[in-house]
C-alpha cells in the first residue's frame, strides 16, 4: 500500500508505482541477481490497507481495468501530491473582483466565468491545476482571467485546516416511530456484531429512512467505529449536511468542490480516525476509514453513484464489496430501489426491510394526471389545468414546486423550409443546439460549444428559422407572465453559478420569500419543504423514448420522487403530472405511488430480454476521429468477441451510438450479454488485447453500464 520509486527498463528510468505484495523469491524464469531495487519509499505510513489492496484488486478484475487505475481511483490525486504541504504559486479573486462578482461573471464567457466562480466559491487559494480540474477547463481561460486581473497569483504556503470538529447546533434524536424502531431492531444485530450484511431499506417518501441512518451510525459511533454515508452529489446541500452535523461531532464532508489541498486534510484526518461520520458522494466509498462500522447509501437508486471514466465502477456495488471485505453492514435506502437491488433482495442476497408509512401519519400526496392530447394549449408549458391548480395552492398560502428536466429557453431550431428541415446541430457533436436566450447564444449541451444564432439556415440558406420545444429558461418566462406580483425563481446549472447561489434560493424558498421554484432535477432531490402544497411535473415523458433499457425506470423513479416533494407539513399535497402517454405503465404505477405494481410488470419485461437484473451487460465503445476506421476496429473486435463467445453470451452490435458524434469523435459501441459475469470477465480478459487498436481510436469498455447514449 506504499507507493514506491523504481527503475524501469534498460535505461533505468524512474517511475512510481504501488507495492501490492512482498516477496523473498525472485518470480519464475527471472534471476535474483537481475532484480532491481527500489530506489525510494514515498509514503510512511502506506496510503492504503490491506483491505483497501484486496478491494481495488477485485475492482480491477470485476470492471476489467487495470489495478493501477484502480488504485488511482482510490487514492486522490492531492493525498499523492500531498497538497497544501507546501509554498506554492496559488490564485485568489482579488476583494474588488469578489465585492461585483455577479456581474463580473456575466460579462464573461463561460468558461472563464465558471473557472472565476469555482474559485470564488473555493473558500481558499487554489493551484492553477486544482483550479483546471475542478472547473473543468485547460489553463486558457485561466490565463485570460489573469490577463483580465479577475484574479491574481500569490506566493504562500496553504493553510492548514482539519476537519471542523465539533457542533454548533446539537440536535437530540426524536422518539423513532414504531415502524422506524423496527427497521432498527433488525439492523442491530449487524451493528453490533460486525457482520456483513446488505439491507435494502424500501420507505416511501417522508418515511423518515435519514432518521433511520443517523441512529444506526449512534451505534457504531458509539462503540467507537466510524461511518460513510453516500449520497447523490446534489443531494449534499447544506440543509442534508447540518441533520448530519446536528447529531454527530465530527464529520467530514466530502464533495466535488474540495481542492486538493482540502481534500488531503480531509483524507489525513479520516485516516487518523478524527472522524466519526463520512458524508460524501461516490467516491467516498474509498475514504480511508480504518474503523469502518457501517456504509450507508441513501437514493441507491441514483445513476450518478456509477462513474462513467475508467475505472467505471457503481459505487453501490464497491460498497457492498467493501463491506464484505471488512465485515461490516452495508444499509442502501430509496424509495423506488434500482431493479437491480430490489431483484437482490428477492433471492435473499440483501434483506429488505419496509417502511410503508410516513412519519406523523402524514398522508401520500394525491397525484392526477393530465393527458396534454385533451389540453387546449398543448404546447405551452403549462396546461390550462395546472395552471389554475398552481393559482389554488398560492391562493391558499402554500408555494409550489414545478420540474422540468431540460435547460435552456428553446430545445432545438428547425429550417422552415419542407425540402431541408433540418434541425441545427453542433459543429462537433451529433446533438441539437439549444437557444440560451438570456445569453442569446445557441449551445452544445454535450461539449458546451456556443455560436451565434445564424440569419439563415446553414444548409439551405432559408430564412426564419423556426424555434421550438420548452427548457426551463422558456417555462420561466411563461410562469411569470401567468403569474404577476409572485415571486420564481429558477434552479439550473446556468442560474447556479455563482457561489452560493444554491444555497441562497433554498433558504429563500424555505423562509416562504419565493412563491414557485421551477428547475431541474435539482430541485427534485432529497429537499423537504413543508410548505409545499402542489407539484407540478411539466413533462413526464423527457426519458420515456431513450433508446435506453431502463427509460420506463427512470420515468418511474422521477416521477415517484418529485411527488415525493410534496405534503410533508402539515397540509396536504398535490402532484399534478403533465404527460402524452398517461396509460403507460410507469407513469401510471407512479401516480399510485405502487412500486410493487411497476416491479411487477416490468422484471417480467426485463427476464424476456436477458437485460439486469437477470442478465448481465458490458458495453464496449470505441471513440476516434475517424468514422470508418472506428466501426471497421469494432467490427473485428465484434468478430473476434463472437468467435472466442461460450454458449450462452450474446453480442450485440456493433452499431452507431445513440449520439454518434461527441467533440469531433465518432462513436460506435457494441454489448456482450450473459446470464452471469463470469464468462463475460473471461471474454474481457483475453479478447480485447488480441485486436490490434488502430491509432487515434480509443476503447472504453463499461461493465454493468448505466447510460447507453
Ligand atoms: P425520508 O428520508 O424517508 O424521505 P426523512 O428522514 O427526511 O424521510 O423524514 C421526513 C420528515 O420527518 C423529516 O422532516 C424528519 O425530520 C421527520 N421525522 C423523521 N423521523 C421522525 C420522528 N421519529 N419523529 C418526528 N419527526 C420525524
Ligand atoms: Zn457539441
Amino acid at each position: 500500500g506504499q507507493r514506491v520509486r523504481v527503475p524501469l527498463g534498460k535505461g533505468n528510468r524512474l517511475e512510481v508505482g504501488y507495492c501490492v505484495a512482498l516477496g523473498m523469491e525472485a518470480p519464475e524464469g527471472v534471476e535474483l541477481s537481475k532484480i532491481k531495487e527500489v530506489m525510494e519509499a514515498l509514503d510512511n505510513p502506506p496510503l492504503i490497507d490491506g483491505k483497501m489492496l484486496e478491494l481495488t484488486g477485485w475492482m480491477a478484475g470485476y470492471y476489467a481495468c487495470a489495478w493501477g487505475q484502480a488504485l488511482d481511483a482510490v487514492v486522490p490525486a492531492g493525498v499523492k501530491r500531498q497538497a497544501g504541504t507546501r509554498v506554492g504559486t496559488y490564485l485568489v479573486v482579488p476583494e474588488e473582483v469578489r465585492e461585483r462578482l455577479e456581474v463580473v461573471l456575466k460579462e464573461l464567457p463561460v468558461k472563464q466565468a465558471e473557472a472565476l466562480a469555482v474559485l470564488a466559491r473555493a473558500g481558499e487559494p487554489l493551484t492553477v491545476s486544482d483550479l483546471c480540474r475542478m472547473a473543468k477547463c485547460a489553463s486558457g481561460p485561466i490565463a485570460g482571467l489573469r490577463e483580465k486581473g479577475h484574479i491574481r497569483a500569490v506566493k504562500r504556503r496553504s493553510r492548514r485546516r482539519g476537519v471542523e470538529v465539533g457542533t454548533t447546533e446539537v440536535g437530540t434524536a426524536p422518539a423513532l416511530t414504531r415502524e422506524q424502531q423496527g427497521v432498527l431492531d433488525r439492523l442491530t444485530p449487524a451493528l453490533e456484531g460486525d457482520q456483513f450484511a446488505t439491507f435494502l431499506i424500501h420507505g416511501v417518501t417522508g418515511s423518515g429512512k435519514t432518521e433511520v441512518y443517523l441512529s444506526a451510525i449512534e451505534k457504531v459511533v458509539a462503540r467507537g467505529r466510524e461511518a460513510i454515508v453516500l449520497v447523490p452529489e446534489i443531494s449534499l446541500t447544506p440543509q442534508t449536511i447540518r441533520r448530519f452535523k446536528r447529531r454527530f461531532s465530527k464529520v467530514a464532508v466530502l464533495h466535488s468542490h474540495l481542492s486538493d489541498a482540502e481534500r488531503h486534510r480531509h483524507w489525513q484526518s479520516i485516516a487518523s480516525g478524527e472522524v466519526e461520520v463520512v458524508v460524501g458522494a461516490r467516491s467516498a466509498v474509498f475514504a480511508p476509514a480504518r474503523r469502518l462500522g457501517l456504509i450507508v447509501i441513501d437514493e441507491e437508486h441514483e445513476s450518478t453513484f456509477k462513474q462513467e471514466t475508467t475505472p467505471r465502477y457503481h459505487a453501490r456495488d464497491v460498497a457492498v464489496m467493501r463491506g464484505k471485505l471488512e465485515g461490516v453492514p452495508v444499509l442502501l435506502g430509496s424509495a423506488t430501489p434500482a431493479l437491480e437491488s430490489w431483484h437482490n433482495a428477492e433471492i435473499g442476497r440483501y434483506t429488505l426491510l419496509g417502511m410503508k408509512d410516513r412519519v406523523g401519519g402524514r398522508p401520500m400526496p394525491e397525484v392526477s394526471l393530465i393527458d396534454l392530447k385533451n389540453e387546449k394549449a398543448p404546447l405551452a408549458g403549462l396546461s390550462e389545468t395546472l395552471r389554475q391548480a398552481m393559482m389554488k395552492a398560492l391562493d391558499e398560502g402554500g408555494q409550489v414546486m414545478l420540474l422540468l428536466n431540460r435547460r435552456g429557453f428553446h430545445t432545438f431550431v428547425i429550417c422552415p423550409n419542407p425540402a431541408c428541415g433540418k434541425v441545427l446541430k453542433c459543429d462537433a457533436c451529433d446533438v441539437a443546439l439549444t437557444y440560451h436566450k438570456g445569453r442569446r447564444l445557441l449551445i452544445c449541451h454535450a461539449c458546451d460549444a456556443e455560436r451565434q444564432r445564424p440569419e439563415v439556415c446553414p444548409s439551405c440558406g432559408a430564412k426564419g428559422l423556426h424555434y421550438g420545444g420548452i427548457g426551463t429558461e422558456r417555462l420561466e418566462r411563461e410562469v411569470v407572465l401567468a403569474f404577476p406580483g409572485r415571486v420564481v425563481k429558477r434552479m439550473d446549472s446556468d442560474t447556479m453559478r455563482t457561489p452560493g447561489s444554491h444555497e441562497a434560493v433554498l433558504s429563500a424558498f424555505k423562509a416562504g420569500e419565493v412563491d414557485i421554484l421551477l428547475g431541474t432535477q435539482m430541485i427534485a432531490k432529497g429537499l423537504d419543504f413543508p410548505n409545499v402544497t402542489l407539484v407540478g411535473v411539466v413533462n413526464a415523458d423527457t426519458a420515456l423514448h431513450m433508446p435506453d433499457f431502463r427509460a420506463a425506470e427512470r420515468t418511474f423513479q422521477l416521477v415517484a420522487q418529485v411527488a415525493g416533494r410534496t405534503g410533508r407539513g402539515d397540509k396536504p399535497g398535490r402532484v399534478l403530472v403533465q404527460t402524452c402517454c398517461p396509460e403507460v405503465a410507469a407513469i401510471a404505477c407512479a401516480v399510485h405511488h405502487d412500486y410493487e405494481g411497476f416491479v411487477a410488470g416490468e422484471l417480467p419485461e426485463r427476464e424476456r430480454v436477458g437485460m439486469p437484473p437477470y442478465g448481465r451487460v458490458v458495453r464496449m465503445i470505441a471513440r476516434g476521429v475517424d468514422e470508418g476506421v472506428v466501426r471497421e476496429y469494432m467490427e473485428r473486435l465484434a468478430g473476434a468477441l463472437r468467435a472466442a463467445a461460450t454458449k450462452g453470451v450474446r453480442v450485440v452490435g456493433p452499431a452507431p451510438a445513440p449520439v454518434l458524434k461527441i467533440r469531433n469523435l465518432y462513436r460506435y459501441h457494441l454489448r456482450l450479454v450473459a446470464p452471469g459475469p463470469k464468462p463475460l470477465r473471461e471474454l474481457l480478459r483475453t479478447v480485447p488485447r488480441g485486436v490490434v487498436l488502430p491509432g487515434g481510436v480509443e476503447l472504453g469498455i463499461d461493465v454493468d453500464p448505466v447510460s447507453m447514449l
